[in-house]
């Protein structure tokens, strides 16, 4: 008789349920990418390996020990990606995207390959979902990355998670914070593991994600080293997220596992389920582009969410939310408070179940409104720097050009009118 074979360690047929569960999970990812102005990508399954050991970092766990790297007939050295920022930031550079208005949306859903140990939750093929948004950073977009992922896990029905925070500086604090733990680690090297002991020399960062060993609990905190800047950042996108009331926790400790980060980072977690391991994660990124042969930083900010911990979470807690329609309604805004009160009126809309689409990464109202027009929206909101001091809104009737000022409180109202409206005209009359 012939071998019988089996699906590869760690690695899973998808069929049955299972499958039906990744389907509605990628349905409601592309809703929502849509609604919050993302495009598709898709990248390789295989790249340079460079692209990794540059990108994330050699000193990391993912490089170092889990990575399927070989080398190809030709003699070129490739690797199945374990991520997928590092990809998208190749293409974005490669592609020259950066010569198109800014900045430039990609979400994905693909699957991904760690050699992982075995254990529950951790796979060696595993699917993602992921933002990024390349080309323009602002606290208004690290806080809206964040907010699309909630929105997300809100249309799947699971309503328990949190979003641990923390910012790690940029690469000036980042470098003092650097200094004041590896002091920290060499007085503790009795206590550290063999990687800890390596890593303190090269990326001391990376000891504070180390699970073997519990140097970190008294170490330094970033926070503690950021500068003015820095910590405006930081404080605004916690403003954000207060105004949207995204249940966040900050974790001054918290540095993720990769060496491209800068700035704020975050991790998604379950608070049903003290073991479970998190959900997801990111944050920005301005130097990766550097790691990947640009000449200058790129601002740049991102979120992966594992695909197989949502669906446990769903099926946990969930019950799949409807599927709702193309936006009717655009919010547009002008200046950094216009920006906010669009962001938190945008919220309201969707609670309010109107579907709503928007561009807060784009500042000029002229590329705004073009993208109004292409979605073929029925209202479009207007906040102006005027209007946001006013905390009243621009209501556009698309169809009839037909402008009207009105009270920030009332837009919803006021919406649904014109929508009532068009949707009576254009049904059939017998
Ligand atoms: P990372 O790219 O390491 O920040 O991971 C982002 C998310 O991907 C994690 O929070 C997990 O949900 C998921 N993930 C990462 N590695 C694995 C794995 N080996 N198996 C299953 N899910 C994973």
């Amino acid at each position: 008789m012939s071998k019988k074979f089996q699906c590869p360690s760690g690695m899973h047929d998808i069929f049955g349920e299972r499958y039906e569960n990744f389907e509605k999970v990628m349905e409601v990812v592309k809703r929502n990418a849509s609604i919050y102005g993302f495009r598709g990508i898709v990248t390789p399954v295989i790249e340079d390996s460079g692209v990794f050991t540059s990108g994330i970092g050699r000193s990391t766990d993912i490089v170092e020990k889990e990575m399927y790297s070989f080398k190809t007939k030709r003699g070129d050295n490739v690797s199945l990606r374990p991520e997928g920022t590092a990809p998208v930031m190749r293409a974005y550079l490669e592609h020259n995207l950066y010569t198109r208005p800014q900045p430039i949306k990609f979400f994905y859903f693909s699957p991904f390959f760690r050699y992982e140990r075995q254990q529950a939750g951790r796979y060696r093929q595993f699917w993602q979902f992921g933002f990024e948004v390349i080309g323009k950073g602002s606290p208004a977009i690290d806080a809206q990355i964040i907010i699309a992922v909630f929105s997300i896990l809100g249309d799947l029905g699971i309503e328990n998670v949190k979003v641990k925070i923390n910012h790690i500086g940029d690469e000036k604090c980042r470098s003092k914070f650097k200094l004041a733990l590896r002091k920290y680690l060499k007085e503790k090297e009795a206590s550290l593991c063999e990687d800890c002991k390596k890593r303190t020399k090269e990326n001391p960062l990376r000891t504070l994600d180390c699970k073997k060993c519990s140097a970190k609990e008294n170490a330094p905190q970033a926070a503690n080293y950021l500068c003015r800047d820095c910590r405006e950042e930081f404080q605004k996108v916690l403003e954000f997220l207060e105004e949207m009331e995204i249940p966040y926790e900050p974790d001054p400790l918290l540095v993720r596992g990769l060496d491209y980060y800068t700035g704020v980072v975050y991790e998604f977690v379950s608070t049903k389920e003290s073991s479970l391991l998190e959900i997801g994660g990111g944050g920005r990124y301005n130097e990766l582009s550097v790691s990947l042969g640009a000449e200058e930083e790129i601002p740049a900010s991102g979120v992966a969410m594992g695909v197989e911990r949502v669906i446990d979470l769903m099926k946990k807690e969930g019950k799949i939310g409807k599927n709702r329609e193309n936006p009717k309604v655009f919010i547009a805004q002008l200046g950094e408070m216009a920006k906010k009160k669009a962001l938190k009126l945008f919220e309201e809309f969707r609670k309010a179940g109107l579907d709503v689409a928007e561009s807060f990464g784009r500042d000029s109202l002229k590329s705004q409104l073009g993208r109004a027009d292409k979605m073929g929206v029925l209202v479009t909101i207007i906040i102006g720097k005027e209007e946001a001091i006013e905390d009243k809104v621009i209501l556009r009737d698309m169809e009839s050009g037909k402008q009207e000022k009105v009270e920030i409180k009332n837009a919803i109202k006021e919406t649904r009118k014109i929508i009532k409206e068009r949707k009576s005209k254009s049904s059939p009359s017998f």
